[in-house]
């Protein structure tokens, strides 16, 4: 199906920029693509929960892959699975929970395409101990814009596979993926720690180390400089599974929100009441993976509550000898006015991915929200990407609006390994953005 009507593909999740691609094309099978060359640059999309523009290609050419994915076949007793990229982690639980087998990592929502994971090399909450999902991709193939498909692996094509893993649409549209996923009940016993400062933060991630899954909610809204608080979640699968429990109805969005609604002084209530609730169950909990992994996926379009101009996300990682950078940076958003409703700490390991531009490095990683109010908004972030570049650190494609191409430089200078694999006929706001084309 080819349309000129290109609304839902002219925003990313964080509703910040508005670039409508001239043509889409919705495959529903593989000879569906058809890439017709020329001057027209191309772009595969997924569910679009990017939040930058990486997913965006204005005046180009967007192909929806997300109705290309069926499941191709299965074995249920290596939980090898072999799938279209379009299939979305949701559906894949779906159909992979009842078996006994998880996938092996996953983003905060579960309504992303394998594809655009894959292009993203997504992290989850257990980065420290498997590192991201491109560890798990035994096998892709490949469409290039010159209509060649290639079989891609550690063993095939193997820089190629390396370039695509995290090559953030650029070197083709992938189109079917091998993923070996992990035996793991679908139900998480989580333990929840109040700490203070990043000092508490350090030691209860190191002494957390055997955790599958760690991760920390922080309140940035006053100064943290040093004692800001947090809560630090750790989990494992729980041994003994269970059936899940009743559907709640969805809460939605319906509309977007007035910009006026959210403030210093909503994110001060809201941060108050989210930690009084929450540094109550210390104990161990049994909680069912869907609330666990995928808290936001509960309300419909949560994004609308950033009203019409939407919302910057920016997570940054420095390495763990840069603890100061992360306060720095608390401190800054803290005293410019600005506050982020959720604002996750987490710690990356040692794990490398084979993607050659994956974003995770070993060291903190946090993840801010910051509603959109226009200059004032961009320049707080070139502010604090200051102080990343400072720290040695640097930004997540998938979250980013801002990168300059001197920011990207310096952040990924692996971009000239990247360079002979990318394919021309792809490209996205973002690269053009990051001077890349
Ligand atoms: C609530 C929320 C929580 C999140 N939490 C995390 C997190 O914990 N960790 C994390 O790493 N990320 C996280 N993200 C970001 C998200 O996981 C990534 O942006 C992911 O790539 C989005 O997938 P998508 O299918 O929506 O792809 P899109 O956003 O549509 O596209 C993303 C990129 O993938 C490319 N792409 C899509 N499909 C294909 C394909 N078939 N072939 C080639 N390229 C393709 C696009 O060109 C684009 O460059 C979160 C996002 C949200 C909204």
């Amino acid at each position: 199906m080819t349309s000129t009507v290109a609304n839902l593909y002219q925003q990313s999740w964080g509703k910040n920029i508005i670039a409508p691609p001239s043509e889409v094309t919705v495959p529903r099978w593989i000879d569906d693509i058809k890439i017709h060359g020329g001057d027209q640059s191309c772009l595969a999309f997924g569910l679009g929960r990017s939040y930058g523009d990486s997913c965006l290609n204005q005046d180009g050419h967007i192909f929806d892959m997300s109705r290309l994915n069926q499941i191709i076949h299965w074995d249920i007793n290596d939980g090898l699975i072999h799938v279209h990229a379009g299939i979305s982690i949701a559906d894949l639980l779906s159909f992979v929970i009842p078996h006994g087998w998880f996938v092996p990592v996953t983003p905060g929502t579960k309504f992303v395409t394998l594809g655009g994971a894959i292009a993203n090399d997504v992290h989850g909450k257990n980065h420290h101990r498997v590192g991201t999902i491109g560890r798990f991709i035994k096998t892709l193939t490949l469409l290039r814009s010159d209509g060649t498909i290639l079989t891609c692996s550690t063993s095939q094509n193997v820089e190629v596979f390396r370039a695509t893993i995290g090559g953030l649409g650029l070197t083709g549209i992938i189109l079917t993926v091998e993923l070996q996923l992990v035996f793991a009940s679908s139900w998480i016993e989580v333990e929840t720690i109040p700490f203070f400062g990043i000092e508490e933060f350090t030691n209860l991630s190191t002494e957390s180390q055997s955790y599958e899954y760690t991760v920390a909610w922080i309140d940035c809204v006053d100064a943290w400089n040093p004692w800001g608080r947090g809560l630090f979640m750790r989990a494992n699968h729980s041994p003994n599974d269970r059936k899940p429990p009743k559907q709640k109805p969805k809460l939605s969005v319906p509309i977007n929100c007035p910009t006026y609604m959210l403030n210093r002084y909503s994110c001060k209530a809201f941060n108050e009441i989210y930690y009084r609730v929450n540094s109550r169950s210390v104990e161990k909990k049994m909680v069912h993976y869907d609330p666990f992994f995928y808290p936001l996926d509960a309300v419909h379009d949560w994004n609308r509550i950033y009203g019409k101009h939407g919302f910057y996300q920016y997570q940054f990682v420095v390495p763990f000898s840069e603890k100061d950078g992360v306060v720095e940076i608390l401190n800054r958003i803290s005293r410019s006015g600005f506050a982020s409703f959720l604002a996750v700490l987490k710690t990356f390991g040692h794990q490398s991915s084979p993607g050659i531009l994956s974003f995770p490095r070993p060291g903190y990683t946090l993840t801010l929200d910051l509603a959109n109010r226009g200059q004032k908004t961009v320049k707080l972030l070139h502010e604090l990407t200051e102080i990343v570049l400072e720290a040695k650190g640097r930004l997540y494609p998938a979250k980013d609006s801002v990168m300059t191409p001197r920011d990207f430089q310096s952040f990924y200078p692996e971009w000239e390994q990247f360079a002979p694999h990318r394919d021309k006929g792809f490209s996205s706001n973002f690269s053009r953005r990051v001077g890349v084309g």
